[in-house]
């Protein structure tokens, strides 16, 4: 049973890595962002309420997204494992997540930190051209990383359940990595 949450700066590689790794396993990859841009499009509820704060780059209200993700764990193929990507990322989230965790039984979760430096995020992401990979937007989602989101790094080291993996390498040698790591 694999359950896995990956952590680390826009641009490091969650989104392909999570994705190459739960095909792997078989288990889904729930990408939040996935899940809100999916919902922009097809203008649902959720989706409205998302778009002015993923365009801008900040955090969608706690409530939306816990609600989202709840849901999501509670679906039937997630019952073999899933690989969380961009979910938790602050400590109320994160402590959202535990209490969920913990009421559905569903414990035992791994925290992957993928790490890259900023200049190689920021590069990544303007050649990647999704609508929020703007300059100034893209400034200001590396600011609530930062500022939000890293602290969940000593919240799960603390917790015993962080692994960090060197982004800055190439796709091929991060997969690798990764299952070696993550076999251990
Ligand atoms: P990236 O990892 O490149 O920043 P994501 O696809 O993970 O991209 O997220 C895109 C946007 O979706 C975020 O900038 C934010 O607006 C919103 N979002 C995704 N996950 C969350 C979350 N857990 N809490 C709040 N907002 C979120």
């Amino acid at each position: 049973m694999t359950r896995l949450i990956f952590l680390g700066p826009p641009g490091a590689g969650k989104g392909t890595q999570a994705q190459i790794l739960a095909q792997h396993l078989n288990i889904p990859h729930i990408s939040t962002g996935d899940i809100l841009r999916q919902a922009m499009k097809e203008q649902t509820p959720l989706g409205i309420k998302a778009q002015s704060y993923v365009d801008s780059g900040e955090l969608v209200p706690d409530q939306l997204v816990q609600d989202l993700v709840e849901e999501r764990l509670g679906q039937a193929d997630a019952t073999s494992g899933w690989i969380l990507d961009g979910f938790p990322r602050k400590v109320t989230q994160a402590a959202f997540l535990e209490e969920l965790l913990q009421k559905t039984g569903q414990g035992g979760e791994r925290v992957v930190n993928l790490d890259a430096p900023d200049e190689v995020v920021v590069t990544r992401l303007l050649s990647r051209g999704r609508k929020d990979d703007t300059e100034e937007v893209i400034r200001r989602r590396l600011e609530i990383y930062r500022n939000d989101t890293a602290p969940l790094i000593d919240y799960y080291s603390d917790r015993q359940k962080l692994v960090t993996i060197n982004g800055d390498q190439s796709q091929e040698e991060v997969t690798h990595e990764l299952k070696h790591t993550l076999a251990s």
